[in-house]
């Protein structure tokens, strides 16, 4: 198959121009098509010469992510169901904040890790994405703010997939999206989240990048982990948090811990307990923070949430350590926003 337009760093589109004998700034104007006026088709580059514009149709490809479905909340969170060429779905999610807009992406279609509370693992990995389709979500979510004159500001990578199971696909779309001549979303604004591939974590120490990084963390000891989240049996608890002690030393940045609260699982203060000291004792808490995410209802699994007094004496009990912690504002709820389930309903309906 021929490669997608936005699988091209800035760099890989000088080399292409180059060998077709065209002048640099060629790729300049061709990046500048594709992220800042968003054409959506080579015939939409008037500036490039009939001859480039043909050579980049029998070339490339632009990604068709076609619009399945779009749910939209009350407060504004917009979700969006893509049908890829080959027929697979994924999900991507706008959600405003006072801030600005942030776009969640999604990596793979479907995910191997098998956290017990996610519905994308329901059906396994059917594939990686390439770069262009993690690219292209991105320019869709910004087309749809266009008409409003709002702009995305912040991405964070925690749709469906793992991204640093996809990891080279993933960088090299953090780095297309963070191009100050392209979508120039700046590396601050961006945060990769991971449930815990051990060696990634010490690759992305070593990225020297700005991009923020967040753990999946879910529970605070090995047994508890192991049984949520099957991943840490590949890599057991002590190796993430060694990873994570890598991480601040080598980056001086801050970490984030994504902690999903599960009824009567992993919500009782002696697991916030443990959690504060496993974290003061590896990790300067400073730099350190602890998000809870109070899980939704996953039918497939039969897990409930937390009451609220019991999510607030969790965050509170963290405070009692010092532990940065707040609790995720729930966004999108009426329109079931959580992670998979819109591909879950899409693919069961595709099933019958
Ligand atoms: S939470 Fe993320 S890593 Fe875990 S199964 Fe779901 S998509 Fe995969």
């Amino acid at each position: 198959m021929l490669p997608i337009v936005y699988d091209y760093t800035l760099e890989d589109w000088q080399q292409w121009v180059k060998a077709q004998g065209e002048p640099a700034f060629r790729a300049g104007q061709i990046f500048d098509w594709l992220y800042v006026k968003r054409a959506m088709s080579f015939e939409e580059m008037t500036n490039l010469p009939k001859s480039l514009r043909a050579k980049l149709q029998e070339q490339f490809r632009f990604v068709a992510l076609e619009e399945l479905a779009r749910q939209e909340s009350k407060d504004g969170t917009v979700k969006f169901l893509f049908g890829l060429s080959d027929g697979n779905a994924i999900e991507t999610v706008i959600m405003k904040h006072n801030y600005g807009n942030s776009v969640c992406v999604t990596t793979q279609v479907g995910c191997r890790v098998g956290c017990t509370f996610c519905a994308s693992t329901l059906g396994g990995l059917k594939r990686d994405l390439a770069p262009g389709e993690i690219v292209a979500q991105v320019v869709k979510a910004q087309k749809a703010l266009d008409a409003s004159g709002q702009r995305i500001s912040s991405i964070v990578v925690m749709g469906i997939g793992e991204p640093f199971e996809n990891y080279d696909a993933t960088m090299k779309f953090l780095r297309i999206v963070n191009h100050d001549k392209g979508l120039n979303i700046g590396q601050r604004h961006i945060t990769v989240s991971t449930s815990g591939i051990v060696p990634n974590i010490y690759r992305f120490a070593d990225e020297n990048t700005q991009i923020n990084l967040a753990i999946s963390i879910h529970a605070p000891n090995d047994e508890l982990r192991s049984k949520l989240m099957p991943v840490n049996r590949r890599f057991p608890f002590a190796d993430l948090i060694q990873a994570c002690k890598y991480y601040v030393e080598k980056t001086g940045r801050r970490l984030t811990f994504e902690y999903a609260l599960i009824g009567g699982k992993n919500d009782r203060v002696e697991h916030a307990e443990e959690l504060a000291k496993v974290l003061s004792e590896n990790l300067p808490l400073p730099l350190v923070h602890v998000n809870l995410i109070p899980v939704n209802f996953v039918m497939e699994r039969n897990y409930t949430r937390t009451p609220r007094d019991e999510i607030f004496e969790f965050q509170r009990t963290l405070q009692k350590y010092n532990v940065n912690v707040t609790i995720r504002r729930e966004q999108g709820s009426d329109i079931a926003a959580a992670c998979g389930q819109l591909r879950a309903k899409h693919m069961d309906a595709k099933a019958r």
